[in-house]
């Protein structure tokens, strides 16, 4: 059994959760092989990142990247426990075997490779928290590593992708519109004004706009996506509703940033107000995307060295847009199975696993050349 995957998976790290416990047994791990890390805690101190380099402290290192925090288990049928790493059939379950402790375990376990191979580029360590909730940890752990470590070659992020190469991905923004109307009593539609039904028209004319996407082939969907997640508002039947809030996103195809939506909503929206109702929208969260225009040179280096020979571009968000956006060219590529990441009984294929060992060892080797 892989120990230290196994350790991991016994962190309950959903993200409402702190990771510091995780992220002390990392340290004092690479603390024992000689390693110093350096923890980046977020504002009020119950989480944090880390950051480890080993080799040289120079230029043209490789990151491997991943995330610490995992999705719930609340409401799911898990025939085992989430918490504990159950081996069977030739896989793990277990939350986070595929997204993602599953990487992360695998570059822990090859620390004491990576520390005596004959590096002469650094490979950086970097684990996040708070992905599964709009990559909120990472923008500062990458503005450090653009800030104060010798530029990198390139960033692999470990999500799952059954080892294959995903060059490019979309971006991902999330925005909550709020309405206040007046209330009044539903005989009365001239004295109030019914939030629910101009929630009903910004819908309606978001999913007009976003009809408007241009297309990529590389993607599946092909176009930008649009989904309105939550919708709240209305007392009672016969009250004129006085509030609706409703909580959306847009995944972009990369190039595409949300401003020019906002704009248009806006603009919306102002058609709308009148002095018995009000709109505002603010954003909660966003990830860029990654674009394949910028690791061409590092999706060949890297494509020669997997077996499968494949590389695509993928719907969901990742911290690899991160990077881009400070001109470090970053890739995706990890074990186990997107699918697998919010589901019950999640799993990975011990043989991804050896695949991924098999990948990182070379990677280890493109470093000592
Ligand atoms: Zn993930």
């Amino acid at each position: 059994m892989h120990s230290i995957l196994k350790n991991l998976i016994a962190f309950n790290t959903i993200s409402c959760n702190s990771n510091l416990e995780l992220m002390d047994y990392i340290q004092s791990y690479l603390k024992d092989q000689g390693i110093d890390s350096i923890l980046d805690y977020n504002q009020d101190k119950t989480k944090a990142n880390l950051l480890a380099t080993i080799g040289p402290n120079v230029e043209g290192g490789i990151v491997l990247s991943g995330h610490t925090d995992v999705v719930p288990v609340e409401g799911q049928d898990w025939k085992t426990n989430p918490f504990e790493l159950i081996e069977k059939d030739g896989r793990y379950y277990g939350r986070g075997t595929s997204d993602m402790k599953g990487f992360v375990a695998l570059c822990l376990e090859l620390v004491p490779h990576i520390k005596n191979a004959p590096l002469t580029k650094p490979i950086h360590l970097a684990f996040s928290y708070d992905e599964e909730i709009g990559c909120q940890g990472a923008p500062t752990l990458v503005n450090h590593i653009a800030k104060h470590v010798p530029t990198p070659a390139f960033a692999i992020i470990g999500e799952p992708t059954l080892m294959d190469i995903v060059h490019s991905h979309k971006a991902i923004h999330c925005y909550k519109t709020t309405i206040h109307g007046t209330e009044a009593h539903s005989s009365c539609p001239h004295l109030g004004a019914n939030a629910i039904v101009a929630a009903s028209k910004l819908i309606a004319f978001l999913e007009q706009e976003l009809a408007k996407s241009p297309t990529n082939e590389h993607f599946t969907p092909s176009t930008n996506t649009f989904n309105i997640g939550t919708i709240k508002g209305g007392n009672a039947v016969n009250i004129i509703a006085n509030q609706c809030e409703f909580i959306w996103e847009v995944r972009l195809l990369p190039g595409y940033n949300g401003q020019h939506i906002i704009d248009a909503l806006n603009q919306f929206s102002q058609t709308l107000i009148t002095d018995k109702l009000d709109i505002s929208t603010t954003e909660l969260y966003s990830a860029p995307g990654l674009s394949s225009k910028h690791n061409e040179d590092v999706v060949r280096i890297l494509m020669n060295l997997l077996p499968s020979n494949q590389c695509h571009a993928v719907a969901f968000a990742t911290e690899a847009g991160l990077f881009e956006k400070v001109d470090i060219p970053s890739v995706v590529c990890g074990p186990g199975s997107i699918e697998q990441a919010n589901n019950p009984n999640e799993f990975v294929d011990i043989s991804q696993l050896e695949e991924c060992t098999t990948f990182l060892k070379k990677v280890i080797n493109f470093a000592c050349q």
